[in-house]
């Protein structure tokens, strides 16, 4: 498989096209943004971390029966995945008050939900990604009830088979942000990259941040973070 013309650059990762229609290669940077791209920095061996534990992960949720991009990993930093047409919806699942939530609520981080929630917004740089709701998403044409309806179903599980996973690891899934595409044929598939770059994780015993929040507010240990997760789930994988 031969990286061809650069698709996309996109704020963390390059998109190649390849000599097959179908399938592209993801190159992952080291480059971090934050507050839609306001925050740039660099978080060394990101790239390498972010593209090996999401391949790790998606080899595992496509065994549990959901279906994603993954076709190969191709080396360090690049994967060949399946070319999908990106349904425009950031997935957000919430099992602990965190972030965007804990601000818009007025409420405090740490609030451990009854049951996960689920929000979306529309993925669009220009307007800052702004939260909408199903009926919203289906109105602008985004997706139709169907699309909506599998997405719902894929995330919920998704979130059950990941807090499993990092459970096992001693790491607290807070929330985590997803998207899906479409192949071809009209398959939804779950697409992008699950990474610390767009989970919440928390050390389970000392809710110690492992994740992207260490870079957004300034918290210093960013890479050792990254490296410990990913660690942990080496050593249970
Ligand atoms: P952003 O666009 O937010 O800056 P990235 O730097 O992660 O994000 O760029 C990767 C881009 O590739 C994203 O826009 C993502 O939606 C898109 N993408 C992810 N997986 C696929 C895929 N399988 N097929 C086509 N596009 C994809
Ligand atoms: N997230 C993401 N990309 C985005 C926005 C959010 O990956 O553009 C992830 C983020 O890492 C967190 C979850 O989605 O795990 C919920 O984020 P939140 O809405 O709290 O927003 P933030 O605090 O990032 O502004």
């Amino acid at each position: 498989m031969e990286k061809k013309e650069l698709m996309y650059e996109g704020k963390a990762k390059k998109v190649f096209k390849t000599e097959d229609p179908e399938i592209l290669i993801v190159s992952y940077k080291d480059d971090a943004t934050a507050f839609n791209g306001l925050k740039k920095g660099s978080i060394s061996g990101k790239g390498v971390i972010n593209n090996r534990m999401s391949n790790m992960l998606m080899a595992k949720l496509e065994k549990d029966g959901i279906p994603t991009h993954l076709v190969e990993e191709l080396n360090d930093r690049e994967t060949a995945v399946k070319k999908v047409t990106i349904m425009p919806l950031e997935v957000i699942i919430r099992n602990i008050s965190a972030g965007s939530f804990a601000k818009r609520y007025g409420v405090e981080e740490g609030i451990v939900f009854e049951e996960p929630t689920i929000e979306f917004s529309y993925k669009n740089d220009d307007l800052g990604d702004p939260l909408l709701n199903d009926y919203h998403a289906v109105a602008l044409k985004l997706c139709t009830w169907e699309e909506i309806d599998i997405v719902k179903k894929y995330a919920f599980k998704v979130n059950d088979f990941l807090k499993k996973i990092w459970k096992e690891c001693g790491v607290t899934l807070v929330d985590f942000k997803i998207e899906f595409g479409k192949l071809t044929d009209g398959t939804i598939v779950l697409a992008d990259e699950i990474s610390p770059d767009t989970c919440r994780l928390w050390d389970s015993e000392t809710n110690e941040k492992l994740d992207k929040d260490r870079f957004r507010r300034d918290m210093g240990g960013v890479e050792e973070a990254y490296e410990e997760v990913m660690k942990r789930l080496s050593e249970k994988a």
